[in-house]
């Protein structure tokens, strides 16, 4: 046998199955289309599902995939097993109701033994226990000594995920020899150990499961199969585990490299190479797919994934930045495989460089934290961090948990482990909550799913703002229906439509639907699975059924409104990269006839020279009046005219180009204007940060803009009246106001404390002498505090050596001021003990300083008896 390298093997298997008439079809995103129920794609089948249960009909009956894949569910495992990567890529023939198990374990075999050249003696099958049809195809077609036939339980070989198709599997190890065992006498297939390794599981899906344990035979039985590309070479290169197979093993060698450390020196230190070594690949390739870090969903994946990369680096005592670096070496490696790694560089090489930067910010961060925590701990003779302050440090300041742990054994500390565990599974379970349904399909199922597959609709609206043509299907909220009469709501399908759906950030047409029987008004239309476009919305007039003649007219006004913001986006973008640099791309956008919303990839706030210069090109095109010229052309010749892409988009072999006088071309579905100066003008609203790395802005155009100005006027009209002047002099004449304004206040203020000192008149005569310290004790009617606090230093000043208490009963308040001079603290006086005793008196509390202190009640009726209180109590004070 040839030991083969990862990107012949990937090409073996490919052009092995196309011979046997498989459609070769590409790596789909590691982004989840229209699945709820997966954060990332985690087999080659799961891009597939809808062609598994017929909603969509495949392109071919047979079709073969190398599919990127995450597991993240392995993570633990990596480094630590031979075999588990959290990025890995799965080989896999599919057959939809085609071919079945006969051909999928023929085949199988073929490949291993006859084009890879394993020797048959080291691959074993093992089987579904109540697998009798693979056992008998194994054992009788393959001729496969019984002996030699594993058979498992349903945990192991049989697939199915809640309800939906399910079905037996049958998988094929590899006996790697016995230097790789574990030595136990019970050591065979199946044991968790590294000698016997599962290469390839092949998946007959033949039940339907209704979610209640029945089973029923599908007619359509499928064949999904996954062999772990990385699996498969490790086996073919004789070498000990997938992190030794050649083009991972080149990543690895940089690795240790970069870090100093030789591998295979020591067993901490290779583990930490070989996480380093997965997650790195894993990070660049969901940056390629456009995932960005933070703090939830894919985004919190990618973000841990590098995490755990950068801590992994610290614990090898790296102490420069490295990741980026090492995603070059992840490029060169995949980029035959993967094109998107090469066109995306810099992009993902920056993503990285940021976060990591960010990271070590972060570290430094929680450092500061934790050691507060430790302080806290040892004050309290604790030697436990409880589970909420560990899964705090984790969760909100994204702190490493052995880190921390590693920090705290240090001090002779530890961690409630229970407690973080609880914490964290009561966030687990939210986070599943938040994700909800999940069926086969992950999705929900509605009633477009019982629509014939095999009706599709097309859209002719690029040409047509109005068409007439056939209702095929006509559904209610609930079920597929022959009418619907006045009143009810529903979906209507036709074979053509001029109505745009609702996609690539574009709202939906609405408009109305009128047949000889009545008419339905569209609210919305959708991109419904399997190529159908459905017109939601209700019978306005008569009744309409199934089957007969429509004529569909789309809302002009609004459609023509849309295409001048959509339009205006791919000008905005264009503009974007020309002042900020071809870092920037789409994060997402939404297009209507009120406005447009574009999300982008930029790192910092734009700066208001930067967005006018923006908002300056973008309206230079719109006055040259560039012509919108449209085609469609294979997808290799449109990347030729150097179109932008949307990022970690799945593009078809025909894709449509827009082109505004070569000043921006991108690929688009949507709806433009045939010449830019339809869009009138330009204007950003608002522009701000939606996300670590995407900015995003808002802007006007044509008829949205001019209502917006209106409205503005009309404000500063209103505000003009109300100040008795022009728009012209109204800035004028609001800082003369506010000049007043403030004059006035001073004025104000200067009043209400000489109206404070005549409230109380003369009351130096009431000055009593206790034991030698003057004490003044004065209620004084409606003044507030701060007339309170003023009046208190005056008195001070008199009285030049002494206590002042003051009492104001403001409405059913009071306010208690207590004041003490230097020589009177010397001699025991304390203000806040003093208004302690006696804020009870008039129904409160407070306290203070020794030289100043206040309080408030409620009860007025208590001032008096308070004041006496105060003699008392000042008298105890002095000794
Ligand atoms: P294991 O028990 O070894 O984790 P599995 O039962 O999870 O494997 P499947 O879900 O059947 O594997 O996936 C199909 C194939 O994909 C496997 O036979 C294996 O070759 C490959 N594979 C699965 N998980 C990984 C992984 N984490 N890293 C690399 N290859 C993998
Ligand atoms: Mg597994």
């Amino acid at each position: 046998m040839q030991p083969y390298g990862v990107n012949q093997l990937r090409k073996m298997f490919l052009e092995f199955f196309e011979s046997k008439e498989h459609l070769v079809m590409k790596s789909f995103s590691l982004v989840p289309h229209n699945d709820k129920s997966l954060l990332l794609i985690n087999s080659g089948m799961a891009p597939l599902k809808p062609y598994f249960t017929g909603q969509e009909i495949p392109p071919k009956k047979r079709v073969t995939t190398c599919q990127k894949c995450i597991r993240t569910g392995d993570i633990e495992n990596v480094g630590k097993t031979a075999r588990h990567g959290t990025f890995f890529e799965m080989l896999g023939n599919f057959s939809f109701g085609d071919y079945f198990k006969t051909e999928a374990i023929a085949w199988s075999w073929e490949f291993l033994t006859e084009v890879v050249g394993l020797d048959s003696d080291r691959l074993y099958p093992s089987v579904y226990e109540g697998d009798d049809e693979a056992f008998e195809i194994w054992n009788k077609k393959m001729n496969i000594s019984a002996d030699r036939i594993f058979k498992f339980g349903k945990e192991d070989n049989f697939w199915e995920h809640g309800s939906g198709p399910c079905g037996p599997c049958s998988e094929i190890y590899y006996d790697r020899g016995e230097k790789y065992g574990c030595g136990k006498p019970d050591c065979t297939v199946g044991c968790e150990c590294d000698r016997y390794m599962e290469i390839w599981n092949n998946v007959f899906t033949q039940f339907d499961n209704d979610g209640k344990g029945h089973y029923e035979e599908l007619e359509q039985k499928n064949i999904d199969t996954g062999m772990g590309l990385e699996r498969l070479a490790s086996v073919v290169q004789d070498v000990d585990s997938i992190f030794d197979v050649d083009t991972i093993k080149e990543l690895r060698t940089h690795v240790s490299t970069l870090a100093g450390v030789p591998y295979g020196e020591g067993n901490q230190t290779d583990v930490s190479i070989r996480v380093i070594t997965d997650h790195v690949r894993s990070v660049t390739f969901m940056i390629s797919d456009g995932i960005m870090p933070s703090n939830e969903g894919r985004g919190y994946v990618l973000r841990r994934l590098l995490r755990r990369a950068c801590r992994h680096g610290r614990l090898l005592n790296i102490k420069e930045y490295f990741l980026a670096e090492l995603a070059q070496t992840v490029i060169k490696g995949s980029r035959d495989g993967y094109p998107e790694l090469e066109e995306k560089r810099d992009f993902i090489l920056k993503v990285i460089a940021k976060e990591e930067e960010q990271f070590n910010k972060t570290i430094d961060q929680g450092l500061g934290i934790l050691s507060d925590m430790i302080a806290r701990m040892k004050q309290k003779q604790e030697s436990t961090l409880s589970g909420d302050d560990a899964f705090k440090l984790y969760d909100t300041y994204g702190f490493p948990i052995d880190l921390t742990k590693e920090i705290l054994e240090e001090k002779e500390m530890h961690i409630d482990e229970e407690g973080f565990a609880a914490a964290m599974e009561v966030q687990r379970k939210t986070a599943r909550a938040a994700r909800g349904v999940t069926n086969y399909m992950g999705a929900d199922v509605t009633v477009y799913e019982s629509i014939d597959p095999a009706i599709t609709s097309s859209f002719v609206g690029y040409e047509n703002l109005s068409y007439t043509s056939a209702i095929t299907v006509i559904t209610s909220e609930t079920e597929i229906v022959e009418a619907l009469a006045e009143g009810e709501k529903g979906t209507v399908i036709v074979e053509e439509t001029p109505f745009y759906a609702a996609s690539g950030g574009q709202a939906a047409d609405t408009g109305i639907i009128q047949t000889s029987d009545g008419d339905f008004f569209v609210e919305d239309t959708l991109k419904l699975k399997g190529g159908k476009i459905g017109h939601t919305g209700k019978v306005v007039k008569g009744f309409i059924q199934t089957g007969t003649n429509a004529n569909l007219f789309v809302n002009k006004e609004k459609r023509a409104l849309s295409a001048r913001n959509h339009s205006a986006t791919h000008l905005l973008q264009k503009a974007l990269r020309t002042v900020l640099g071809n870092h920037v791309e789409q994060a997402g956008s939404s297009v209507n006839e009120d406005r447009l919303r574009f999300d982008f990839t930029h790192f910092s706030a734009l700066s208001q020279e930067e967005l006018s210069k923006v908002e300056d090109i973008v309206n230079d095109h719109i006055a040259a009046s560039l012509v919108v010229d449209i085609q469609n052309m294979p997808i290799e010749e449109a990347k030729k005219t150097g179109a932008q892409a949307l990022f970690g988009e799945k593009y078809g072999d025909i894709v449509r180009v827009v082109n505004m006088g070569d000043f921006s071309v991108e690929f688009c579905g949507g709806t433009h204007v045939k010449n830019t100066s339809e869009i009138m003008a330009f204007k950003i609203i608002s522009e701000s940060g939606v996300a670590a790395g995407v900015r995003r802005i808002e802007a006007l155009t044509s008829k949205g803009l001019i209502k917006y100005y209106n409205h503005l006027e009309e404000r500063l009209y209103e505000a003009s009246r109300v100040l008795k002047t022009t728009p012209d002099a109204l800035a004028e004449k609001l800082s003369h106001l506010t000049a007043e304004n403030k004059s006035l206040h001073a004025e104000i203020e200067g009043l209400k404390s000489q109206l404070a000192k005549d409230a109380i008149g003369d009351v130096m005569d009431q000055v009593q002498d206790i034991k030698g310290t003057s004490l003044l004790t004065v209620d004084v009617k409606g003044v507030d505090m701060a007339g309170l606090r003023d009046l208190g230093d005056q008195l001070k000043e008199k009285l030049g050596d002494g206590v002042v208490v003051l009492a104001s009963a403001d409405e059913d308040k009071v306010n208690l001021m207590v004041t003490a001079t230097e020589s009177a603290i010397k001699k025991g006086a304390h203000a806040g003990n003093l208004i302690k005793a006696i804020a009870g008196l008039v129904g409160g509390g407070g306290g203070g300083r020794p030289n100043m202190a206040q309080a408030g009640g409620k009860n007025p009726a208590g001032i008096k008896e308070a004041l006496i209180k105060a003699v008392e109590v000042l008298d105890g004070q002095l000794s």
